[in-house]
């Protein structure tokens, strides 16, 4: 129904669009992907001034036309994330924490879980949230808390995998190696078409879901490697998407 409405959003992707526009991809409270084009947001003295950047988190109004895009109409900064625009590390973090989102989430339904971790892992980046675990080793922008946010990034969207059982039979012990196809660890009998993996991984993984993302476990970079390799087959087999390298 056309009209306008209001919500909060995470542009994910700003493209320069004709003479002066800009055709954004956003991550929204309200409505999770979103599609919006700011006409005239290149001129010189546009009112939307330069929020309209990768990783600002936005208060904005939207008119939804018979188009596939809405139009963006009013924009407040809710968090322009300062700090993690000066480091190059945490930049290329949340741009594949973002393509990871634009990826793997692409309803237009709202998803507070996924929202929420987004706003999170982007806050971390920033350096505005007291570090513990992985971060005091390996900072927010390390690959423990890349893997930590795909791995709660994945269970938002419905593909976490099966840690706690063999995703073939169900068997609850002897757990030596993951499978994509199967979608979560299985044991030595079932382990055919999957890869080994190793205690340090699995626990890795298991403790990565059950805490906050800014304690991320600590981890050997053997164990996040197997960890990545897990996460990532799971997804391409179950969601069918393929994501970029976490670090
Ligand atoms: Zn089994």
């Amino acid at each position: 129904m056309p009209g306008s409405f209001k919500t909060q959003a995470v542009v994910l992707r700003s493209i320069r669009y004709g003479e002066a526009d800009r055709v954004l991809h956003l991550y929204s409270a309200a409505r999770g992907r979103l599609g919006a084009i700011a006409k005239g947001s290149r001129k010189p003295r546009s009112r939307f001034g330069g929020r309209l950047e990768p990783f600002f988190r936005l208060d904005m109004v939207l008119h939804e036309g018979r188009g596939d895009l809405a139009t963006v109409t009013g924009v407040h900064t809710v968090d322009a994330y300062p700090n993690l625009r000066s480091s190059g590390p945490a930049l290329s973090a949340a741009a594949r924490g973002c393509d990871a989102v634009l990826r793997l989430l692409d309803s237009a339904e709202a998803n507070p879980a996924a929202y929420n971790l987004l706003c999170r892992y982007l806050a971390l980046l920033d350096g505005q949230e007291d570090v513990n675990g992985a971060l005091e080793t390996d900072g927010a922008a390390g690959l423990a808390t890349a893997l930590a946010f795909r791995l709660k990034l994945a269970l938002s969207a419905g593909f976490a995998p099966e840690l706690t059982a063999c995703s073939r039979c169900g068997e609850a012990d002897g757990l030596t190696a993951f499978s994509g196809a199967a979608g979560g660890v299985v044991c030595g009998a079932c382990e055919r078409d999957g890869f080994e993996m190793s205690a340090e991984a699995h626990r890795f993984m298991l403790d990565a879901l059950g805490r906050p993302l800014a304690q991320a476990p600590v981890a050997t970079n053997g164990a996040l490697r197997m960890a990545e390799r897990a996460i990532t087959t799971t997804l391409e087999h179950h969601a069918h998407v393929q994501l970029r390298a976490a670090a």
